[in-house]
């Protein structure tokens, strides 16, 4: 095998770190162009592998390819998804050291794809022993349930997940996979009511129609065409090109069996769509003294037979609102308008409560089957990346809050990292600059002053806080933070004006406009107690299990949503910082969805915002070449008579009289205890023409 590959190429750099110009974003640009138009999809910065979505099937995945990278030092091969999970678990075999894979990317980039390539080389390099390969089985076949309860066509990706998944991969002493663990966070509910134009609704509610039997959809009351109904056809978009759901409901139907979901809970599922399913097409009318009334009853009586509930409980439900104000209790009829939004509210309520469910469920079907006395997981996180829309809305600010706290941990590790190495080599540490991005997430998340406080607050003024108030608040108490522009501070000097009822972030990674509209309701999450009664009177044994009458009874008001999502956010941050981690950066090179089509603009703009040219230059700032000095001196002994053919005394030593030899000067290299470090790949470059010579 030729050995150090990755020295230079024939195709560019195959690590960003040989780059001759390495501040520049347009060389870094064209070295992934160049590879890309040769089909070489990856590339390394250091150990960070960073991938372009080909958009077309390679041959670079197969059963030769597993072997081929299986074992192989990091270097040795063309940078390669493989060899990162490679090294992670020969690192968490060999150290016993806890190994995280953290994949992050626009919509569309591949990050799913490659967590799958992950899973694939795990399970195919791991001991091959019946009770392991039900194990894996489980590992790989849980990921088609999530899929399709999880994700969705959107506008840029045709399966893009919709929520964001944590996946910890067990494994024994010896590196046996023994089972797993997911955590799952904020899927996208609102998709459940609402489809922008050429998107759909979760996969599974196509597929149920598309692939359940006649007699199961008679028993759902359904119709086989998604037409019917206003929740599956907003998007004007009910096929996806090259997708067939019938054939995907079957790999359902096979997955969920080998999850040992049985058919008892699969009906509870069916059920529970089919009941979304329908919510969706009652109609409500402005009756009496403008109270909501239900025009197709029988629909709704349809809905509690499905859900097994009292009939007259639900039409109550669905048409007043009991409110509890200390000790009175006032039920109250809504007005059409606000009878659609709490049916919106409980449809999504119920698809939310029910992907919980499945993740449990699926967790418990993971969980090894027998006493593994000490664990070691390899976790894999595949979460959304950065989003700037046309209209940016509190999800996006969730999203992106999201990306800031993973970008932080980025910085803190990768130079934490490099700390490490250079303290262990016993190197003196040069210290870098880099933009820290921790007024940004403070700016969001502190206490008391922080957007989500401001905006938490707002929630608790009954009646008179609105989407407008909790714009003012923000613009009078966070008027003087740099990273925060609005209307009425009259920043716009930016590109774009800031119109009244915009806020403005400027993130690590670029400027996001977010419009405030519905921020208090989305973060209010707000199930008025009849519909939640009438929930939890009904038999279907999810329901059962995740709405209680607990719930009800409690006083606690509980948590908005975006304080669940900083406290969930802030639990990953602490998995991850726990572990040794490995990073994979996705980048999707057109917006077509087109194999063979490198849009330079595109490509840029995520290079920028993953930080990946600040990533090279604090990879660059100290040693840009490393290797162990066996390595180095294998390939180079050549060069000096006095290690050649044999080189005397110690490796250390040996490389010592080499580089005398080779005349490098002080300051171009550090002597580590294990390993030489070259400051410049320039010095490295003259020494491989020599050896090439
Ligand atoms: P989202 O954030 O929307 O979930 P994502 O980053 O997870 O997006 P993927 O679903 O992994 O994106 O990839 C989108 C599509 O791109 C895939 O369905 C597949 O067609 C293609 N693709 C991605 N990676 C590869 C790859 N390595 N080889 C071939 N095709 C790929
Ligand atoms: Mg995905």
């Amino acid at each position: 095998m030729e050995q150090d590959l990755h020295v230079r190429d024939r195709v560019g750099v195959q690590d960003f770190v040989l780059l001759e110009d390495h501040t520049s974003e347009s060389a870094f640009i064209e070295n992934l162009q160049k590879r890309f138009n040769e089909g070489l999809i990856y590339t390394y910065i250091g150990p960070v592998l960073v991938s372009v979505n080909p958009y077309k099937n390679l041959p670079i995945y197969g059963s030769d390819y597993v072997e081929k990278y299986r074992n192989v030092n990091f270097y040795e091969l063309p940078p390669h998804v493989f060899a990162l999970t490679d090294t992670a678990l020969r690192s968490l075999r060999g150290e016993l050291i806890n190994q995280c894979i953290l994949i992050s990317g626009e919509s569309g980039a591949g990050k799913t794809e490659a967590s799958k390539k992950v899973l694939q080389f795990i399970a195919a390099t791991t001991r091959k022993k019946a009770n392991l390969e039900t194990v894996k089985d489980k590992l790989l076949q849980s990921n088609p349930v999530l899929e399709a309860f999880g994700n969705a066509k959107t506008n840029r990706n045709d399966n893009s997940s919709r929520f964001g998944k944590y996946m910890d991969v067990e494994f024994d002493f010896t590196g046996d996979p023994t089972g797993g663990h997911i955590i799952n966070y904020l899927l996208e509910k609102s998709r459940v009511v609402f489809q922008a134009k050429g998107e759909r609704n979760f996969h599974i509610f196509y597929q149920l129609l598309a692939g359940a039997d006649d007699a199961l959809l008679e028993k759902l009351s359904l119709k086989r065409d998604p037409s019917h109904y206003v929740y599956l056809k907003q998007g004007d978009s009910s096929k996806v090109s090259g997708v067939d759901d019938a054939e995907g409901f079957k790999t359902v139907r096979e997955a969920l069996k080998v999850m040992e979901i049985g058919d008892e809970e699969q009906q509870a599922l069916y059920l529970l769509l089919s009941v979304i399913i329908h919510l969706g097409n009652i109609e409500f009318a402005s009756g009496d003294g403008g109270r909501a009334r239900i025009t197709n009853p029988d629909l709704v009586s349809t809905i509690a037979k499905l859900l097994q509930c009292p009939e007259e409980k639900l039409v109550k439900a669905l048409l007043n609102k009991t409110i509890e104000a200390r000790d009175d209790v006032v039920v109250s009829p809504m007005a059409r308008d606000e009878a659609v939004k709490a049916r919106d509210a409980l449809s999504k309520s119920v698809y939310e409560r029910m992907f919980t469910w499945l993740v449990q469920r699926l967790n418990r079907s993971l969980q090894s089957s027998w006493e593994v006395k000490k664990k070691y997981v390899l976790g894999i996180l595949d979460i959304y990346g950065f989003e700037i829309f046309q209209s940016n809305s509190f999800e996006q600010l969730c999203i992106n809050y999201c990306n800031e706290k993973l970008q932080q941990l980025f910085i803190e590790l990768t130079l934490k990292s490099e700390q490490d190495e250079y303290r262990r080599e016993g190197i003196a540490w040069e210290p870098v600059t880099y933009f820290d991005n921790k007024i940004i997430c403070d700016l969001i998340e502190e206490k008391h002053k922080g957007i989500i406080s401001i905006m938490d607050e707002e929630c608790l003024v009954p009646g008179e806080a609105n989407d407008k108030t909790f714009l003012n608040k923000m613009d009078k108490l966070l008027s003087d933070h740099p990273h925060y522009l609005s209307h009425a501070k009259g920043d716009n000097k930016m590109k774009k004006t800031i119109e009244r009822e915009e806020f403005r972030l400027l993130h690590y990674a670029g400027e996001v406009t977010y419009n405030v509209k519905g921020f208090l309701e989305k973060n209010n999450d707000l199930l008025y107690r009849d519909l939640k009664d009438a929930m939890i009177s009904s038999s279907n044994l999810i329901t059962k299990d995740v709405f209680t009458s607990s719930e009800l009874s409690s006083k606690k008001r509980p948590d908005t949503a975006a304080s669940q999502f900083k406290t969930s956010l802030a639990r990953l941050v602490e998995i991850l910082i726990s572990k040794e981690p490995s990073y994979i950066r996705c980048i999707k090179p057109n917006d077509v969805k087109k194999s063979s089509m490198f849009e330079t603009g595109i490509v840029t703009h995520q290079v920028k915002y993953l930080g990946l040219v600040e990533n090279l230059r604090v990879r660059r700032a100290g040693f840009a070449y490393r290797r162990p000095y066996e390595a180095f001196l294998n390939r180079y002994k050549s060069l000096c008579p006095d290690t050649w053919p044999q080189p005397k005394g110690d490796p250390k030593s040996a490389v010592q009289t080499l580089v005398n030899h080779l005349k490098y000067g002080e300051n171009d290299y550090r002597m580590g205890l294990t390993k030489i470090f070259i400051r410049l790949p320039k010095t490295l470059f003259e020494t491989e023409d020599a050896f090439q010579r």
